[in-house]
């Protein structure tokens, strides 16, 4: 058989399996509400560490199935008060999460690095746990998440050359991030950003129970430290350490890196930022 002869067979073969084609019952969200709005973080240069993280191939959210569902209702709910919600990071790669502990360690700190912890440093900011080795996100029932209002005005794109003020500055001075006024910016590490802060104005405390109880009507459980992070406890199993790919290499069953087929150790129960 021609090598095109054989690659068709394969297709024809392992078609039936595309409906299921990511590992461990997870789901590119996409698949299950595209009108939710994504903005992947840790697949670009606008987060902590200014760089893609490993693992991180394409900007797509991931999760388990479960939590796209819920997500998906929490949308619904969402649209009578023309608000969206928007992504910002869903399952993370097991792999990624050794990147960041790797970037905690190196012992360089940038200025653009300091705007997500300007209370301490990046040092303090392992060693007081902020980062942990093990998170949630590798599981598939974390995300980190905010609300966007989509009859206001986006806030301009953000631009990596910008010296922007730290994540605590008012939101016209910090990195902008298409998206209703929380009181920081997202992976704010500070108190500002814990979620029952009172730091805050009376309209970011609007916004914040807004999300926390639309959020916690289909059962997802915030993070005090952290105003972005939900889970769902219900969906809970092991960490997975497959690459995020583009959802089309996944049209045939096609699993890039079969490493991360299979769960890796235990996520652990650490609960810190960044989770
Ligand atoms: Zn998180």
């Amino acid at each position: 058989m021609k090598p095109i002869m054989v690659a068709l067979a394969i297709a024809a073969f392992v078609s039936p399996a595309a409906a299921q084609p990511l590992p461990g019952g997870f789901v590119f969200l996409r698949d299950i509400d595209p009108t939710i709005i994504q903005d992947i973080r840790y697949a670009g240069s606008n987060n902590f560490v200014g760089r893609p993280l490993g693992g991180y191939e394409a900007a797509e959210c991931v999760v388990k199935r479960d939590v796209g569902l819920a997500l998906k209702t929490v949308q619904q709910e969402l649209a009578a008060q023309k608000l969206s919600l928007k992504m910002l990071d869903c399952y993370r790669p097991a792999r990624a999460v050794a990147d960041m502990v790797a970037w905690a360690q190196n012992g360089k700190e940038t200025a653009a690095e300091r705007r997500y912890n300007p209370a301490f440093s990046k040092a303090d900011l392992f060693r007081l746990g902020y980062i942990a080795r093990h998170s949630g996100h590798s599981t598939g029932i974390a995300i980190d998440l905010t609300l966007v209002d989509l009859t206001a005005d986006h806030s301009p794109p953000f631009d990596a050359s910008k010296a922007y003020a730290d994540c605590t500055a008012p939101a016209n001075a910090r990195t902008p991030e298409g998206s209703v006024d929380m009181g920081t910016g997202y992976d704010c590490s500070d108190v500002k950003a814990h979620t029952a802060a009172r730091s805050v104005t009376p309209a970011q405390r609007r916004w914040r129970n807004l999300l926390v109880a639309a959020m916690a009507r289909q059962g997802f459980v915030n993070y005090a430290k952290e105003w972005w992070h939900f889970s769902l406890p219900g969906a809970a199993g092991p960490a997975y350490d497959f690459p995020i790919s583009a959802r089309h290499s996944h049209d045939a069953g096609f699993i890039r890196d079969p490493r991360g087929v299979q769960p890796v150790a235990a996520a652990g129960r650490r609960r810190s930022v960044r989770a």
